[in-house]
């Protein structure tokens, strides 16, 4: 008798294999042993965690792109001064040196957890370092990914990043978490490394060690002890889905003809070239803050303006969206220090910066006008964060008297999606962050698994939003887009499209499952299923109704 799992699919792909666990991580023994030489005691503490430091550098490099970024700031995070000196401090008042990192790193912790949203996503990162270097003081083995010599696939509480970053997908054939959401690092990293996952999925741990499963990353289905039949089908769904995605080339296309434009998602020069191979048509969401977070000083206008240049000139004509800085609040810059909020998401941040340190946009937007000038770039610029048509309209103002003559902003507040008319008066194009707009529709932290279900982006309210905004679009004869994660479920860009949406944006390993998915439906068929999930009750059944 088979039990089914259920969690929430983040990365597509069927597969069967036997389960293993994440490598558990150390206990502290009951006894604190006492310290006589609390200076040595000190020393070897801050050692455990440059040595963390390293180990994590050294995997940094081994990966790359977003996962190498990840995991770079985990090592800096673990060589963090303010960290050894609190730790020396324990260490010296007498504990020994497990305890002494183990606590230090428990009160950082807690002021992340306590901060919200990114920052507590952080707090993960900050697991992984206590564990390691607890590990190495207790003379103990690195928890971390099992190395059994066959194929498997991971259960986990959930993955640090230096776990996920440096997966093999050869040895790795699906990830099953219990916790995360469809925003967490596992399914971004795992979605980029194009390993099935389910996160959110409870009793996941509960699952004996060597136990077969068969794990569905598109529909969260997770199935233990599977039928020789239901192993069978697995590797069917496997074989039939890589013939389908083989075969889909070119623009994205409905089967009959109606062209939506298929865009990647990109975080830095490093994934410019995936783009490029997974034949994005441009970039939909270029997410700039990478210039600016993990920096002391801001970045100068010619070292973005060189960094735009080979970002523009990698996409060779395709046209580009540049997302101004989503920075604030819990994407803290440290070059613009900011009262500590109570709400860090409903706080400043995205446009809402501008009113602090109008510099910071102004020197964005001219850096970007002269990378479009020295490429000849296709180039579009928009604004996130944005709450009404003023803010909207300013917006454009500003960015088209810099020279950038296509100017649009993000709905991603639901306020924004109510005025989407109006909004639309006011700009070139809108893209539809799902992300921040199921954050903000149903009142719930996108980085919090244990508020998946509300965070569905089949959720009806967040489709109905969608809906007014790609109306006003179309009303008004200018594209509406969609950039968050809800573009890259293959069913779910179905249902955009029917709603009237004119691009889709997502990381670039999804691009491929998207185009083949909608050159099997007609325009008529996407709008069809619009219909049906707009008007279901739940998520379940407007999935339910747009597989019909
Ligand atoms: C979104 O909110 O959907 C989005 C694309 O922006 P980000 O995920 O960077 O906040
Ligand atoms: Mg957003």
């Amino acid at each position: 008798m088979s039990k089914d799992l259920r969690g929430l699919g983040v990365s597509a792909g069927s597969v069967a294999g036997p389960a293993l666990r994440l490598g558990s991580p150390p206990k502290l023994p009951d006894v604190e042993p006492a310290v006589t030489d609390t200076e040595a005691e000190a020393g070897r503490a801050v050692a455990a965690l440059e040595e963390v430091g390293e180990f994590l550098n050294g995997r940094s490099s081994a990966a790359s792109g977003q996962a190498a970024d990840i995991l770079a700031a985990e090592a800096m995070m673990a060589c963090d001064p303010a960290l050894a000196a609190q730790v020396r401090s324990l260490a010296e008042a007498g504990r020994a040196a497990a305890w002494a990192v183990s606590e230090a790193l428990a009160a950082y912790r807690e002021m992340l957890t306590s901060a919200g949203g990114y920052l507590a996503e952080r707090a993960a990162d900050l697991d992984d370092i206590a564990d390691r270097a607890v590990a190495l003081l207790l003379g103990e083995p690195m928890p971390g990914i099992p190395a059994p010599g066959h194929p498997y696939v991971l259960l986990a509480a959930d993955l640090a990043p230096a776990d996920t970053a440096t997966l093999d997908p050869a040895a790795v054939l699906a990830i099953v978490t219990e916790r995360g959401g469809p925003t967490s690092h596992t399914a971004i990293l795992a979605k980029t490394l194009g390993i099935p996952a389910v996160v959110a999925c409870p009793r996941a741990l509960s699952v004996a060690e060597g136990t077969v499963v068969a794990v569905d990353g598109s529909t969260g289905a997770v199935v233990v002890e599977p039928t020789a039949e239901q192993v069978k089908q697995a590797a069917r769904r496997s074989a039939e889905r890589a013939a389908r995605l083989a075969a889909a080339r070119g623009p994205g296309l409905t089967r009959d003809g109606h062209p939506v434009k298929l865009l990647a998602n990109v975080g830095g020069p490093a994934d410019v070239p995936a783009a490029i191979a997974a034949g994005a048509e441009g970039i939909g969401l270029l997410r700039t803050e990478f210039l600016f977070l993990d920096r002391h000083d801001e970045p100068s206008g010619k070292e973005q303006r060189d960094t735009y240049a080979e970002i523009l000139g990698g996409m060779r004509g395709r046209k580009v969206v540049v997302r101004t800085l989503d920075a604030g609040a819990d994407k803290p810059l440290a070059f613009a220090s900011q009262e500590a909020e109570p709400n860090p998401a409903l706080g400043i941040r995205g446009l809402r910066l501008d009113a602090l340190l109008p510099a910071l946009l102004d020197t964005q937007l001219d850096a970007l006008a002269h990378a479009a000038k020295d490429t000849g770039a296709d180039v579009w610029v928009m604004a996130p964060m944005v709450s009404t048509p003023a803010e909207a309209a300013a917006f454009a103002d500003r960015a088209h008297g810099h020279g950038l003559p296509v100017a649009g902003v993000m709905i991603e507040v639901p306020a924004a999606a109510l005025c989407a008319a109006q909004i639309v008066d006011q700009v070139d194009f809108v893209s539809i962050g799902t992300n921040d707009l199921s954050q903000y529709t149903f009142a719930a932290d996108r980085q919090a698994g244990a508020l998946a279900s509300l965070l569905d982006p089949w959720q009806p309210a967040l489709l109905q939003l969608i809906a007014m905004t790609a109306t006003a679009g179309r009303t008004a004869g200018k594209p509406v887009g969609v950039c968050g994660e809800a573009a890259s479920d293959p069913l779910l860009a179905v249902v955009l499209v029917g709603l009237g949406v004119s691009s889709l944006s997502m990381a670039s390993p999804s691009l491929a499952e998207v185009r083949a998915t909608l050159a099997g439906r007609t325009l008529a068929q996407c709008k069809a299923a619009a219909t049906a999930a707009l008007t279901a009750a739940d998520p379940a059944a407007a999935r339910a109704c747009a597989e019909d």
